[in-house]
């Protein structure tokens, strides 16, 4: 990766992602997506991350990243007061002079960059419509694998493309109409019957989820919030080296969850 010839603005980069992304499509967002902090005017490396939080700011200022682009951003329903934990957050960002730009629901629903659609591309599964409704919107997607096949080897699949050791339920079916929501997505399984899915892939485990799934007969997989998560930005890292030749670096910081 090389560093950018030509200087790139914040407002240039900002105005990109936020047409790219579809910001307007969701505005009842809790997240405030976009520029949450603004650091230096020129952006010149940007790091991509699934969170907000200290370990990641200190690893993108050691590594002279001016831009961070997250999934889970610092502020979500708006600003009361700055202090404790926040603080420090944006005392690391500011100090550095990092800009954070965050990108929660149109970032599980982007049809192209989204978690869910890199999802279904990962694991092989041919897209077929918009899954699961979140805040009146649907921000998953559901599709079919070229084959039917057991739980266990569409399992195996998974875990090996997203280096993840999945919590799954077998309620008996064979795995080909498969939904997948990322994160804490679970909720989503109201829907499987209404859309044939047999199998349903989320990110963090739910008890609640267990019982519907159990009634409707939907196999049950958790594949884990952060590696779910980890999709969509990485996705848009690629699109920004590749539009503006900037270097992007992934700042890795896995919770296991
Ligand atoms: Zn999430």
């Amino acid at each position: 990766m090389t560093r950018s010839a030509n200087p790139l603005s914040l407002e240039r980069l900002v105005s990109f992602l936020d047409t790219e992304l579809a910001l307007p499509e969701f505005p009842h967002d809790e997240s405030s997506n976009g520029l949450q902090v603004e650091g230096g005017a020129i952006v010149r490396k940007i790091g991509v991350a699934v969170d907000a939080c200290e370990f990641v700011f200190e690893k993108a200022s050691a590594a002279n990243i001016d831009f961070v682009l997250v999934h889970h951003g610092l502020i979500w329903g708006g600003i009361k007061s700055v202090g404790g934990i926040l603080k420090k957050r944006m005392k690391a960002l500011l100090g550095a002079d990092i800009s954070l730009y965050a990108c929660h629901l149109p970032l599980d629903w982007h049809p192209v960059y989204g978690n869910n659609a890199q999802l279904l591309k990962l694991l092989s599964i041919r897209k077929v419509g918009e899954f699961g409704e979140y805040h009146g919107k649907r921000i998953g997607y559901w599709g079919r694998t070229s084959r039917e096949m057991s739980l266990k080897d569409f399992l195996s699949r998974v875990d090996s493309a997203l280096k993840t050791k999945s919590f799954s339920m077998d309620f008996g079916n064979k795995v080909k109409n498969v939904g997948v929501v990322s994160g804490g997505g679970w909720s989503a399984i109201h829907d499987a019957e209404k859309y044939g899915i047999d199998t349903f892939l989320t990110g963090e485990p739910s008890h609640s989820a267990y019982v519907l799934a159990e009634e409707m007969r939907v196999n049950l997989i958790f594949s884990g919030h952060y590696s779910t998560e980890t999709l969509g930005v990485k996705a848009v890292g690629a699109l920004l080296q590749k539009k503006f030749g900037i270097e992007v670096e992934f700042i890795d910081h896995p919770t296991g969850l």
